[in-house]
């Protein structure tokens, strides 16, 4: 009994019924219903008749139907089976179907095949790991244009010294150019969502950066813990030097080294930062060449991030 009491009490906070449709508020969906700003996303990616494009989360297919007649083909990927349905419906015997791929499932979960863009007004609980996955893919993608809750696209943007200035900004901008392209309010969608979005850009570097990004984002992970602290402040945190020693126990095992026998991973790393003249610097200022330097200094002398 207590079971069906609270099914009830969430059916009616998460869902609203709209068009025959009730939306599911944990699958964040909010149907983009401006047609104005749908255009704008595929002007501003400049979308070819050539094109292939992924979109992420279709919903109803609003934007899916206006790029499937401008485009090769779009795939799309949603995790409602329910409105995959009712995408697959909605073109149905026209010439638009042959175009259409969809992909039933979750977007962090799914084998992407190749695309030359990405356009999309995403689900925005899996923002930050959908950039990532888009940004790692290979072979690279032309351009992505795609709406976000209006502060994750600030943060997006930020240089350092903003105050919005973070490890999502640096590991994003590291790997692409950046753009903030329009605001959005909440009216344009249905349902209203409690937040206030944006459109942004982004253009992956091409060639990537020469950096390992698995120990590029080991290295700002620990640096922005505390952003507004020197990193000689932050570098001497137990738990930080006690993992660099593992790790670098571990790299010299399995290159059959030894560990020398007075080193002292604390006084190393401090000379470090001090070498590159950063000890009293701070992640909240600090720009991605001066990591990338920081980075290379520390994997010359053996100590990793991974
Ligand atoms: N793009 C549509 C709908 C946006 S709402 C429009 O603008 O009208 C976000 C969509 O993402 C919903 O359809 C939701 O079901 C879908 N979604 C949520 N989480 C997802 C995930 N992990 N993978 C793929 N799709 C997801």
């Amino acid at each position: 009994m207590p079971k069906v009491k609270t099914e009830k009490k969430s059916r009616i906070h998460n869902e609203v019924q709209k068009q025959g449709i009730v939306f599911n508020k944990d699958f964040g969906q909010h149907i983009l219903k401006n047609p104005l700003v749908i255009t704008t996303m595929l002007e501003k990616a400049a979308l070819r008749a050539t094109d292939v494009v992924l979109e992420i989360g279709p919903g109803t297919g609003n934007m899916t139907v206006r790029m499937l007649e401008r485009a090769k083909k779009v795939i799309a990927c949603e995790i409602d089976t329910r409105l995959a349905a009712e995408l697959q419906k909605r073109v149905q015997a026209t010439p638009l179907q042959p175009k259409l791929q969809v992909l039933i499932g979750d977007f962090l979960k799914a084998d992407l095949p190749f695309f030359d863009l990405c356009i999309a007004n995403v689900p925005y609980q899996i923002s930050s790991p959908l950039i990532f996955k888009l940004l790692l893919h290979r072979p690279l993608f032309r351009c992505a244009v795609l709406m976000f809750q209006r502060e994750f696209a600030q943060r997006l943007v930020a240089k350092p010294g903003d105050k919005l200035y973070c490890r999502l900004s640096i590991n994003t901008q590291l790997l692409a150019r950046v753009d903030m392209l329009m605001k959005v309010g909440k009216n344009n969608f249905k349902p209203p969502p409690k937040v206030e979005s944006s459109v942004v850009r982004l253009e992956p570097k091409n060639p990537p950066p020469p950096v390992n990004f698995t120990e590029w984002d080991g290295l700002t992970r620990i640096a922005f813990l505390r952003k507004n602290k020197t990193l000689a402040a932050t570098f001497k945190v137990n738990s930080v030097i006690e993992m660099l020693e593992k790790n670098y126990k571990l790299y010299r095992s399995l290159r059959n080294e030894q560990v020398e026998e007075n080193f002292n991973m604390q006084e190393k790393v401090m000379s470090i930062l001090e070498e590159q003249g950063v000890s009293g610097s701070r992640a909240r200022s600090m720009d991605i060449d001066e990591f990338m330097r920081l980075l290379l200094a520390f994997n010359s002398a053996g100590i990793h991030f991974n």
